[in-house]
């Protein structure tokens, strides 16, 4: 199992992230305010707390302007049946639209100390895993992210998929990534993914305790599922007290400083901008305690890159036990790889969840906030 490590990814995205299901003038206003103030104060909080995060951008982003795509194949989308970069300002630049570039944000970013990683969340925050999303497409999406990341200087190690839909991994490892994240292991178990979204509300509600989690492989990337996101406070959401938002963070912290494992909470800076400055002040809060354990010894606070690279050292050392051991008589071999990648969470921890129909149709309306 991990010694207790807490992994914060942060999903950067300006307009980019929502312009496919809304782009109208509340969204500009968001993308602006986290180019401007939300971003650079969230990374305020992580610095003045000695904390390092993995910062996922999205890559057509970090220049000051579009560049040339004519590389890409179109997607089309059933939910966005216009060319994908209908909206972007095909003239404009950073100072004209900082709704859409962010080349000096991530400049800020990586300029900062403690030392930050700067992942990405794909090239264009066109979804991957859903049919229209071609094999042709996500590759393009994958190089495109590489040459960013050429131009810039940037080592590509962790990747980050728009709303968590994860898919052709193998072709992502092929490009030179190391990890990604994996979607988030829930404490609550419900059938489908709207359940499950609806499941985590409650959580959020009731200040459930979240779950641990653990490194493991999948097509030779290293898979780093969520434990926790924080969630939008905009429309209905805005009803979750801060007070609960907290306890489940602060469980969180407990749980991984008792019991071992990650502790990977996730959100989106575009987020802190509904209702602010509550959930900002909600995520300050846990940064301090989390810097506080960190200087006092008791947990760590590693990067999605960090973590991996942990995790591979690991193995290396496991495997070349396991290959001593294969010439000892006696001691039965273990499987190292499923050890290591054992869930902390024990099933008795799996809470079935119940609710009433009015709760259940009020929280299950439209999806807002960033993806
Ligand atoms: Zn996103």
């Amino acid at each position: 199992m991990t010694t207790p490590t807490v992994v914060i990814s942060l999903d950067l995205e300006l307009s980019w992230g929502t312009f496919d299901l809304a782009y109208d003038a509340d969204v500009v206003k968001m993308a602006r305010w986290t180019h401007d103030v939300g971003a650079p104060r969230l990374l305020n909080h992580l610095t003045s707390n000695r904390l390092s995060a993995t910062w996922a951008v999205v890559g057509a982003m970090m220049r000051s302007s579009l560049p040339d795509v004519s590389g890409l194949p179109e997607v089309n989308y059933p939910h966005f049946s216009k060319p994908w970069f209908s909206y972007v300002p095909k003239q404009g630049n950073e100072e004209t639209h900082p709704e859409w570039f962010g080349a000096s944000l991530v400049e800020m970013i990586r300029k900062a100390e403690p030392e930050q990683e700067i992942g990405f969340h794909s090239f264009s925050h066109a979804p991957f895993g859903l049919r229209a999303m071609t094999r042709e497409r996500a590759v393009a999406e994958y190089r495109y992210c590489a040459k960013v990341a050429r131009e810039l200087g940037i080592a590509p190690a962790s990747f980050v998929f728009p709303r968590n839909l994860v898919a052709y991994l193998r072709e992502l490892r092929d490009a030179g990534f190391d990890c990604f994240r994996d979607v988030d292991e829930t404490p609550l178990r419900c059938t489908n993914r709207t359940l499950t979204s609806i499941a985590m509300v409650w959580a959020d509600f009731i200040g459930l305790w979240p779950r641990m989690i653990e490194p493991s492989l999948k097509e030779g990337l290293v898979s780093i599922p969520g434990s926790l996101m924080i969630r939008y406070a905009a429309g209905w959401r805005k009803y979750i007290p801060d007070a609960s938002r907290l306890r489940r963070l602060t469980k969180g912290l407990e749980r991984v400083r008792r019991s071992g494992g990650v502790f990977h909470v996730w959100f989106h800076p575009e987020n802190l901008y509904a209702q602010w400055p509550r959930l900002e002040n909600v995520v300050a809060r846990f940064l301090q305690e989390l810097g506080n354990l960190v200087r006092n010894g008791e947990v760590k606070c590693l990067t999605m890159g960090q973590l991996a690279k942990e995790f591979r050292s690991q193995l290396a050392v496991e495997d070349v036990c396991d290959s001593k051991l294969e010439n000892t008589p006696s001691p039965r071999k273990r499987d190292s790889r499923q050890d290591f990648g054992a869930q902390v969470t024990k099933q008795a921890d799996l809470v079935p969840l119940r609710l009433t129909p009015i709760l259940a149709s009020s929280i299950s309306q439209k999806p807002g906030g960033a993806t």
